[in-house]
């Protein structure tokens, strides 16, 4: 059935030879066991590893607050190289790539949760009959807590402007239904707020579709891409989202906690009619410093930011960035990723037919790199298995109530990973 791949050790070193990106690997910090032997790192989607580049230049910051103290933000009397103050600036143009955003359409800042609140501000405007907002069935916790309490902010009541788009037994969205749900509530619809690939199932969402439908009925469109950015290919400009957040520890491999990133459509940026929590750091640099109590307004996204930002949370992300770009961008990524998924699904289709299925949509527009897999051998616990997959030394993560995640990244997973962690699987199932 499948010419490409086989069961085979040899075929997935094969795979590995041939693949362009195989090199990359050697650029991150790979895990180890007590005993020295590398992990088989599958949990990239949760926390990125550390490329080795990070290291040198988060030092490069430390060493300049050393060395300079406060003129390292560039202050007066300090000619510094990569002063501080518009430290982000080049990282911006960087995401703005990754998301296909023009530059002045994205800004880092804060954290993913953080961000949500703040663009909510903004863009979940209840007026007159319109003001229900459409989220998802089972979202992440915290996307629903920032919509609830956003609500609540509003003196509305959470059960009757929330409307959630339902979910299988298996957290997998019915696309139609998310359409037909967009039109049903119509005109009342304010805002749809939904992820561009679900955290728990690894689904994709066809984000375009979802905004063509939602601008129709006259709602605005915001996009949660903690699991979308560095995964799939994105075009927020040409697809018209109105807003979108992601934070930059997962796929994009800028450490924990790292600061977070919002792309703003240019047709919201300069709102008068909008409300956004100000602060100085949306105040124009020109007159930043003169210290008047007149908000001079950025025209950019940047205008949303609030704080002088984390310096040492925000280097790494230059390093992680550069690898992306070295690697041929998310064209090359995706492209590899498909691939790994589909030998994936091949050597679980051929191995664990009766006792995993993946709960993930099998077709490629429809899931990135993730792939959620579920126990139905009756004889074993999900848990169970995943417990033991721990203890031979897999990462990889359990959600509940009942889904192993395991994320094969294409910037440094390899096919032989693949192939033992089926092995190791396939071991713990059949003992
Ligand atoms: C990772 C993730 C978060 C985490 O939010 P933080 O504010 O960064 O802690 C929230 N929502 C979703 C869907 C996520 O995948």
């Amino acid at each position: 059935m499948n010419n490409i791949f086989d069961t085979s050790i040899e075929c997935a070193k094969k795979l590995d030879a041939e693949d362009k990106l195989s090199a990359f690997r050697d650029r991150f910090e790979i895990p180890t066991n007590d005993q020295g032997d590398e992990e088989i790192y599958f949990v990239g989607n949760s926390l990125g590893l550390m490329p080795k580049k990070s290291v040198e230049d988060v030092n490069e910051e430390l060493s300049k607050w050393g060395k300079h103290g406060v003129k390292g933000h560039g202050a007066e009397g300090g000619e510094i190289e990569g002063p501080w103050v518009t430290f982000h600036e080049p990282l911006t143009k960087l995401m703005a790539k990754l998301v296909g955003g023009k530059v002045d359409e994205v800004t880092i800042m804060n954290t993913l949760t953080v961000n949500i609140h703040f663009l909510l501000i903004s863009f979940y405007n209840p007026i007159k009959k319109r003001k229900k907002i459409i989220i998802e069935e089972n979202a992440f916790p915290s996307d629903y807590f920032a919509v609830e309490s956003q609500v609540k902010q509003r003196n509305l009541d959470p059960s009757e402007v929330i409307v959630k788009v339902p979910v299988d037994e298996n957290g997998i969205l019915d696309v139609e239904t998310v359409i037909k749900t967009i039109e049903s509530v119509g005109d009342e619809l304010a805002l749809v707020f939904l992820p561009g690939v679900q955290y728990y199932s690894g689904q994709v969402l066809p984000i375009e579709q979802i905004i063509k439908v939602s601008h129709k009925v006259g709602a605005l469109v915001g996009i949660q891409l903690a699991h979308g950015v560095g995964n799939i290919e994105l075009e927020l400009s040409n697809w018209n989202v109105d807003f979108a957040t992601w934070c930059t520890y997962k796929y994009l491999n800028s450490g924990p906690g790292s600061i977070a990133a919002c792309y703003i459509n240019e047709k919201h940026v300069n709102r008068k009619d909008i409300q956004r929590l100000h602060g100085w750091w949306g105040n124009s640099l020109e007159t930043r410093f003169e210290m008047e109590n007149q908000f001079d307004e950025k025209n950019t996204a940047d205008v949303w930011q609030v704080s002088n930002p984390p310096i040492l949370s925000m280097a790494p992300i230059k390093a992680a960035m550069d690898l992306i770009i070295e690697a041929g961008g998310m064209k090359a990524l995706r492209k590899k990723s498909i691939n790994m998924s589909m030998y994936f699904d091949y050597l679980i289709e051929e191995n664990l037919y009766d006792d995993i299925q993946i709960i993930t949509p099998q077709d490629t527009d429809s899931r990135g790199c993730q792939l959620s897999l579920k126990v139905v051998n009756s004889k074993l616990t999900g848990r169970g298995v995943f417990n033991s997959l721990l203890s031979s030394g897999v990462a990889c993560d359990w959600r509940y109530p009942d889904v192993i995640r395991v994320a094969p990244v294409p910037m440094y997973n390899s096919y032989l990973e693949i192939y033992n962690f089926v092995e190791i699987l396939r071991k713990i199932i059949n003992e």
